[in-house]
């Protein structure tokens, strides 16, 4: 991987250029005129355009988008009993992390006889998108889906790529998660045609209020153009991993998770930060014996060379921190002395993985932590999937006569101050057109 050396620089006092750091060139700017003209034609003639634009991106022509029940019931029958039970786990425990976030309404007394309640409510129907073009992701069906599910979402569809090799057919490894998680409704269509399908809907699929899920480069360009048509989670692009170490960490175990994320994309970020010459050596050198043993050995050696990834060599684990931070990893491995210490201190990451024992691989399938998770820098202000992603706090407000006289001369000097006197009227009106001076 390339190097950039930071050492020697007060990261503290001058602060880490943001531009110097390893990232992708991801143009989604340019990405978002490719896809508008698809968004549009899905908007104006719905299902056709989708079926079209799946047979130009996908390369298989369907009769229709959404899939039929016996297909998601096959699927699940052939599954391999193996996949079924690590799946099963991987529910298990996703369910058991997000079980725990489901917010409940809470209501503060303000003053006696004022009262403001957060009352949590779950969006009426989402949209999951499920990517499925270089490689297809089960794991994401069970991401997208318990969240949702715990958050008591209403009405739920699944999208994901059509498969040429499976008769256009999403993945059935993806079918029989839906089948698994108990989701009937699913849709063949991939890319930005899937995400405008859900924000406008077609005479096959209704239209969503939120879309949720990762993909590549066309689909988060057509998140950010259909936004506020639709809401968003993140744009959760081309995956990332960033890896703090010390000269404590293994060689193997560090280059093998800069691989494993590698593998997902041409466009993956892997980069390792360290104030260890000698462990940046040495994760070179099995990167170069590992990599040529792996499956997708060429997707990974372009991911390893690209812009986006690279070595960082700083002076010191603070200097290193300051580093992780202003690059705000999707992904951020800890593996120094004293790992959970090191990992407190993080302020920016979509998720963190601390000490040797928690790779990302494990978060990817079966930590019971969400893997989709902002990229791009978006973990300084961005979250991962969570159950709060599908519930809306809508504020009750209940004021009784003498609470709302109380304060009274308080909101019509307000309103005065913004040279808007109807709010005070509206309040003049409810007491003879006089204000109460309160207590
Ligand atoms: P995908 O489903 O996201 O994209 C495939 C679709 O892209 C195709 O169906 C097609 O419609 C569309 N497409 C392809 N070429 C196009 C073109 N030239 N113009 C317009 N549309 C085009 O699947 P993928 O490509 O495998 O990408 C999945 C991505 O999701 C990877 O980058 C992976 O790293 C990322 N991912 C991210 C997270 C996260 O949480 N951040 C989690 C899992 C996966």
């Amino acid at each position: 991987m390339t190097r950039l050396d930071l050492r020697g620089r007060d990261l503290a006092a001058d602060g880490v250029d943001r531009g110097l750091l390893p990232r992708a060139e991801l143009d989604v700017e340019a990405a978002l005129e490719k896809v508008r003209p698809i968004c549009e034609a899905v908007h104006h003639r719905g299902t056709a355009a989708v079926i079209e634009y799946n047979e130009r991106f996908d390369g298989v022509r369907l009769e229709r988008v959404r899939v039929p029940a016996e297909a998601i019931g096959k699927a699940l029958g052939e599954l391999d009993p193996a996949v079924r039970e690590a799946l099963q786990e991987s529910i298990r425990r996703a369910r058991t992390v997000h079980r725990g976030q489901r917010r409940t309404d809470s209501t503060v007394r303000v003053v006696p006889g004022g009262t403001v309640t957060e009352r949590w409510v779950p969006v009426e129907r989402v949209g999951l998108y499920v990517p499925g073009g270089q490689a297809v992701y089960p794991s994401s069906v069970v991401m997208n889906v318990v969240p949702a599910q715990e958050a008591e979402v209403g009405s739920l569809a699944v999208a994901s790529p059509p498969q040429k090799e499976f008769g256009g057919l999403p993945h059935p490894t993806i079918l029989a998660a839906c089948a698994l998680l108990g989701v009937e409704e699913v849709y063949a269509a991939g890319g930005a045609q899937a995400i405008a399908m859900f924000a406008y809907g077609t005479e096959e699929c209704a239209p969503a209020q939120l879309v949720t899920g990762p993909g590549n480069i066309w689909v988060a360009a057509a998140k950010r153009l259909l936004k506020g048509r639709i809401g968003i989670d993140s744009e959760a692009g081309p995956t990332e991993i960033a890896i703090l170490a010390d000269d404590t960490a293994d060689p193997r175990h560090v280059a093998a998770d800069l691989i494993s994320q590698a593998e997902h994309d041409t466009l993956a970020a892997a980069v390792l930060v360290t104030p260890s010459e000698a462990l940046a050596d040495a994760v070179d050198s099995e990167l170069a014996s590992q990599v040529a043993a792996t499956k997708h050995a060429e997707r990974i050696a372009e991911a390893l060379a690209g812009r986006q990834s690279g070595t960082i060599l700083v002076d010191d684990l603070d200097q290193g921190l300051a580093v992780v931070d202003a690059y705000a990893a999707e992904h951020l491995e800890i593996q120094t002395e004293d790992a959970a210490e090191v990992a407190a201190r993080v302020r920016n990451a979509g998720a963190v993985f601390v000490g040797p024992w928690a790779p990302v691989s494990l978060g990817d399938y079966c930590a019971g932590s969400n893997h989709v998770l902002p990229t791009g820098g978006c973990a300084c202000h961005s979250s991962g999937l969570s159950v709060q992603s599908f519930l809306r706090g809508i504020h009750v407000v209940d004021y009784t006569r003498d609470a709302l006289a109380d304060v009274a001369r308080h909101v019509v000097v307000l309103a005065e101050a913004e040279d808007l006197p109807a709010h005070g009227a509206a309040l003049k009106a409810r007491f003879d057109w006089k204000v109460p001076q309160g207590k």
